[in-house]
């Protein structure tokens, strides 16, 4: 028997209405690249977001035709995220941090027809225009200068709206949004975002125990909106009408930490280099920022340093750890204490807080090894293996990657993780960073924590390095922080206070930074070229 509900489509188009209709007086903060803000609000969103619909279907837009997006987080690329999808495109966000050439092999291989581009990075487009097929490319004036000659100016294609524009009706499943990997690992995959995912996605980021979003917050996106649609924020904000804070291209401490104080934002969201780098800038003049009391700050893309969550602490933010990946749209897990678990000593509480968590309702994981499922044992290692409503069934038109899901329909992730009794996972290495010394697995990430958490350390990253007699060893590469001293010895006599003796790296260089991926995270493949043939002693 059926139940007698409504077949109500889950689309974006409902988020954009609910905003427009409800919220349209709410402020959308955004940092031009000459540093000055600008406000606009959810009700001009709302009204440009559909003139942007209405022009690109008349400039020839089909369904499920892919819109390319070069832009940095700011009202008019919140605008794309809405105007595209609700009028039958695929809002296709470009890492504006790659090489011009991955961007051409992925405009190409999605077949973007159009591009939205910010006029500041035209130079980088202009890297790879002749490798590419757009059509029609709108630019978006950020600079204050005038769009150059050649150029659409994206104000000029708005105005042509007639304000004739009916929402097609679109099935929940139908595309929204596409997103590549980054490319951390082999080349670029491309994930299409149905509209059922992201509004599902959006239902559950906001759950008080996922990041806790309400209609009063100040949300600020630090998190990149050409990374994995800014985790989603942009939808669920707009779904629950909070205020949003674009920072533009300024994403140092400084630039962020006065966006924090004159926006008195209550949540953010990024990678842990944004947030090391505010708590050294926190630490070092403590009280100068006034933020807001109780500051929630999602930490993601990267595992967080239990110091950092301790740190943090002390001066107010609180970090929620959480997990994901662009195959996840891409929310996965989030650290919270159980109510159950509240009586537990404070050291082991912080442990949990540092692991990756629980899963987000409706997400189901399991570690596998040799096809089996790993104990809950918080000690046996095990391939983290996904499924669920807002995670990829396949990647967009690479038949060659169908190895990535299982024959029972589980993503694999490639990351790898032990789960403990109570279910919390932690994620030991991504499977490709694993160290293997003398047939027992070393987990770089716990190495890297605890070198993290020493006074002098500022950032570490811990590789495998070929071994003759082990076949693999670690080595520590170490940034110190400005003015802090240390030793090898004294680092690794340090981590032997916790890792037993086979564990420890057996060396520590100091180098004056770790390579990084277009979104932040350690590039441990350069290291692991830089080093190959490092010589033991
Ligand atoms: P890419 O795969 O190109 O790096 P993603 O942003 O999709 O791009 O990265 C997902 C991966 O990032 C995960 O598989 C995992 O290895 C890592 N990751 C994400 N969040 C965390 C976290 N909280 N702790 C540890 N690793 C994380």
């Amino acid at each position: 028997m059926l139940g007698t509900m409504m077949d109500f489509p889950l689309t974006v188009t409902t988020i954009l209405e609910r905003a427009g209709k409800y919220f349209s007086a709410v402020e959308i903060v955004s940092r031009r690249p000459d540093r000055s803000l600008y406000r606009s609000s959810y009700g001009q969103v709302y009204r440009r977001a559909r003139a942007l619909g209405e022009c690109l279907q008349r400039a020839g837009m089909k369904r499920g035709d892919r819109v390319a997006t070069l832009m940095w987080n700011h009202s008019a690329h919140l605008e794309t995220y809405y105007g595209v999808p609700v009028a039958g495109g695929v809002a296709h966000t470009l890492n504006l941090r790659l090489h011009p050439d991955d961007l051409a092999y992925i405009v190409n291989h999605a077949e973007d027809r159009f591009l939205i581009v910010d006029d500041v990075l035209l130079p980088l487009y202009e890297k790879f225009r002749d490798r590419v097929k757009i059509e029609r490319v709108v630019v978006v004036p950020q600079s204050g200068k005038p769009v150059p000659a050649g150029y659409e100016n994206y104000e000029d294609f708005l105005a042509q709206a007639t304000g004739e524009f009916s929402y097609p009706a679109l099935g929940e499943n139908e595309a929204a949004a596409m997103c590549y990997t980054s490319g951390t690992t082999g080349k670029p995959k491309g994930v299409l975002y149905s509209h059922r995912a992201l509004v599902l996605h959006s239902f559950c980021i906001a759950l008080a125990d996922c990041f806790g979003l309400a209609q009063r917050d100040v949300l600020l996106a630090v998190v990149p909106m050409f990374h994995a649609n800014a985790w989603g924020l942009p939808f669920a904000a707009a779904m629950i009408g909070g205020k949003l804070v674009l920072p533009g291209p300024h994403l140092d401490a400084e630039s962020l930490l006065e966006l924090f104080e004159r926006e008195r934002v209550t949540y953010a969201a990024g990678v842990p280099t944004v947030w090391l780098g505010i708590l050294e800038a926190l630490e070092k003049d403590p009280g100068h920022w006034k933020l807001f009391p109780g500051l929630r700050m999602t930490c993601g893309g990267a595992a967080a340093p239990e110091g950092m969550i301790r740190r943090f602490d002390k001066l107010g933010p609180k970090i929620i750890h959480s997990w994901g990946m662009t195959e996840m749209t891409p929310a996965g897990t989030t650290s919270y204490i159980k109510s159950t678990l509240e009586n537990w000593p404070e050291d082991k509480k912080y442990e949990l807080r540092a692991k990756q968590g629980l899963p987000l309702p409706f997400v189901e994981l399991r570690g596998m090894t040799m096809e089996r499922e790993i104990p809950w044992d918080g000690k046996t290692l095990g391939e983290l293996q996904v499924r669920g409503p807002w995670i990829a069934e396949s990647y967009y038109n690479q038949p060659e990657e169908k190895e990535r899901w299982t024959a029972d329909g589980w993503f694999r992730t490639g990351d790898v993780v032990t789960i403990d009794e109570e279910g919390y996972i932690k994620i030991a290495d991504r499977s490709k960073d694993l160290i293997k010394s003398g047939g027992e697995w070393i987990s770089s990430v716990d190495l890297e924590n605890a070198l993290m958490s020493h006074p002098a350390v500022q950032e570490a990253a811990v590789i495998a390095v070929p071994h003759p007699k082990w076949q693999e060893r670690p080595l520590a590469c170490v940034v110190l922080k400005k003015d802090a001293k240390a030793s090898d010895e004294e680092l690794r006599e340090f981590l032997g206070q916790k890792f037993a003796k086979w564990q420890i790296p057996d060396a520590v260089v100091f180098v004056e930074s770790i390579p990084r991926t277009s979104v932040g995270k350690f590039l441990k493949s350069k290291l692991r070229e830089q080093f190959h043939a490092w010589k033991w002693e």
